[in-house]
């Protein structure tokens, strides 16, 4: 009687890559025994010593996990399928440890409802004591997966970020309370975290994440969970983790939409799979320009939570290959699948990408570092300069390229509303003869107002650098800031 093994992919080099062994036994110990005969170097990765399977190898008849059936004894009848599931404590093979921690007296009363369920059990819950898990970004998305996985018992929570506390963050950050405003996040993460399990490891990075310092620090770690909000840190983190092989949950929010997924899992696809080029900067609005609703880095958050539990506990099904997209407003899911591109530049067949790149310029960002004073130019004028204007009574036409609802909050005297995105139809409303001030939150959105108005001929436009953020610090402080 002949049976199939399927064989998974950390353990396929001892098969010689090969993914489906035909086995021969009456029982799956039988089976397993002629599997280790036929591939000599898979026994010391299946068996201990003393001949028991080893504790974080689970073997499956069909769907059912033989510990649950006759364990070794259990019989096989023709055409069942065994597989064989290592705990992969971060997905990525090299990461499997024998030596799982025990858990204390305390750990099991805290655990409890985790360990009564199958699926966890107690080995599981020293599965996910073992794990480490870094968050990058303590902010919209990191609050709620830090939270959670730290209240999960995940046994080491890393963090990475640099901000502090700011009063915008409160609506939706809620690692972050009133009084931490002005705080470093990374402080503030760390009292509410290890206030809700002191049983955690909490580390902080308190640092920009970068090229030069991503592998370090990843390196330790099993799971990588991308909470960031910009194009470079995102490349940054997805070819961080295909380099090292570590899995990254994955998730991005804007306004009402969310997405999720998991990237650089053993033959999934990554990022650059999905999308090999960045959007040019400024086209794709950021949450801080475009917003965002309070609630939703709560549900994509919680997703990529959950999907790293289930990569420390190798069970269920993972968003691996497939792109979860969520609807707030209509309230509806939608998945696209998603296949592992053979031509991807980091991932693919022959990659090109083989060690980590100025993501900066990937993404056509300059780095906040280059925009200083120093760096203004004719076609920038500053808040104080544009006051001096004003107050000598030149005539300034101020273009405010926001949405109306910014409007609403602060605006500057005088100043009139035409949304970047209608100005392509609407810039004839304005006077070419002017000397045109393009203005928005922080000067993003105006500088592409202004160079779009000098394509169309307008010789006299300057935009203001810093947007209305720097004009309310420097000369307007009684207006709120958003
Ligand atoms: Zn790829």
């Amino acid at each position: 009687m002949s049976n199939r093994v399927l064989i998974p992919t950390p353990l396929r080099p001892f098969t010689g890559k090969q993914d489906v062994v035909q086995v021969q036994g009456a029982t799956v110990g039988e089976l397993l025994a002629d599997l280790t005969r036929q591939f000599d170097g898979l026994k010391k990765h299946l068996y201990t010593e003393d001949g028991r399977l080893r504790s974080f190898v689970n073997v499956y008849i069909n769907d059912e996990d033989i510990r649950y059936l006759q364990k070794e004894q259990t019989p096989v009848q023709p055409g069942d399928t065994i597989s064989i599931i290592p705990s992969v404590a971060g997905g990525a093979g090299t990461a499997v440890r024998e030596e799982l921690p025990s858990l204390s007296a305390n750990e099991i009363k805290r655990y409890s409802r985790h360990l009564i369920m199958p699926e966890v059990g107690v080995d599981g819950q020293r599965k996910l004591k073992a794990a480490k898990v870094l968050c990058i970004g303590a902010g919209g998305l990191g609050s709620p997966v830090a939270m959670y996985l730290t209240a999960a018992g995940v046994g080491t929570v890393g963090l990475v970020d640099f901000d502090v506390v700011d009063f915008s963050n409160l609506q939706r950050q809620l690692l972050h309370g009133t009084s931490d405003v002005g705080r470093s996040k990374l402080q503030s993460a760390r009292d509410r975290l290890e206030a809700l399990n002191p049983e955690v490891r909490i580390e902080t990075h308190e640092t920009l994440l970068s090229s030069e310092n991503a592998l370090d620090l990843f390196a330790p770690y099993d799971v990588i969970v991308d909470g960031t909000d910009n194009f470079p840190t995102r490349y940054l983190v997805n070819d961080a983790c295909v380099l090292l092989g570590k899995p990254n949950a994955y998730g991005s929010i804007f306004r009402f939409e969310g997405q999720a997924s998991v990237f650089g899992a053993p033959d999934g696809p990554c990022y650059r799979c999905l999308y090999p080029e960045p959007p040019p900067p400024g086209l794709v609005p950021s949450c801080a320009e475009g917003g965002v609703l309070g609630v939703l880095p709560g549900i994509i958050g919680t997703i990529q939570a959950m999907e790293t539990i289930k990569l420390i506990l190798g069970v269920g099904e993972p968003l691996v290959g497939r792109f979860l997209i969520f609807d707030a407003l209509r309230m509806k899911f939608r998945e696209l699948k998603l296949r592992k591109d053979p031509d991807c530049p980091v991932c693919g067949t022959h990659p090109t990408v083989r060690e980590l790149i100025d993501y900066d310029q990937f993404c056509g960002v300059v780095p906040a570092a280059e925009t200083g004073d120093a760096a203004a130019d004719d076609s920038d004028i500053t808040s104080v300069e544009l006051n001096e204007r004003l107050q000598s009574g030149e005539p300034v036409f101020i273009l405010d390229v926001r949405e109306p609802q910014e409007y609403q909050i602060n605006r500057i005297q005088g100043s009139t509303l035409i949304p970047l995105g209608e100005l392509g139809q609407r810039y004839g409303e304005l006077d070419p003869s002017l000397e045109i001030v393009t203005q928005c939150k922080s000067g993003m959105r105006s500088a592409k107002a202004a160079d779009f108005l000098r394509q169309k001929g307008f010789r006299r436009v300057r935009n203001l650098k810093g947007g209305i953020l720097d004009w309310i610090d420097k000369v307007d402080p009684s207006q709120p800031k958003y």
